[in-house]
């Protein structure tokens, strides 16, 4: 690729204004074989492991590449016939489940009408959490509707899942849920 003095300079006050990048796409430089080359030196000296996304029952199959025991990339695997390479959303931000450094990795709680948060230990929170699920629950049990029919539910509490669940603990939650009474169940896979 070629740059005239007003491309470059052109390019130059895009990169002042935010991104050479974004100056460099405005002028119609193609960056795919730039972008296919860094990729492919990150993961070049890699160790790709065959292994599959946890997320949904569509079982895109990824691959994972690591440098001494470390991840530095997931991508699809070219190989399934399930995927051919390709990832949803979700797949494609597997990388970010195991090396976001933004992960919260301690339990937070903020009581009631507080600003800030304390560090709960686990056994505390999990306490806390089933026994307001079991107080909720039985002051709102519901085992028949007015008309008599027999429903054996609980209609105050209600169940969102995030991106972030697997398969198997939405299957978990499910049986979890549905043995408490709790209709109203919500997660992000359903694909
Ligand atoms: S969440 Fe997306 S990438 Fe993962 S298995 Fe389902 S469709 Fe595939």
């Amino acid at each position: 690729m070629g740059l005239s003095r007003r491309d470059f300079l052109r390019v130059s006050g895009s990169a002042v204004a935010g991104s050479a990048l974004g100056g460099l796409i405005g002028i119609g430089a193609d960056l795919g074989p730039a972008r296919a080359r860094a990729q492919e030196l990150r993961i070049q000296d890699a160790k790709a492991t065959p292994s599959l996304c946890p997320y949904c029952s569509v079982g895109c199959a990824t691959l994972i590449h690591t440098i001494d025991g470390q991840i530095v990339n997931i991508e699809g695997d070219p190989r399934s016939p399930v995927n051919e390479g390709t990832l949803c959303p979700k797949g494609a931000a597997i990388y970010q489940l195991h090396m976001n450094p933004n992960r919260p990795t301690q339990v937070l709680h903020r009581a009631p009408g507080a600003t800030d948060w304390d560090v709960w230990d686990l056994e505390r929170a999990m306490d806390r959490v089933a026994e307001l699920v079991k107080k909720t629950r039985d002051e709102t049990f519901l085992e028949r509707l007015p008309d008599g029919k027999l429903v054996n539910m609980t209609p105050a509490i209600f169940s969102l899942g995030g991106a972030t669940l697997d398969n198997e603990w939405n299957h978990m939650q499910q049986k979890l849920m549905r043995g408490l009474g709790i209709v109203a169940i919500e997660n992000q896979a359903r694909i």
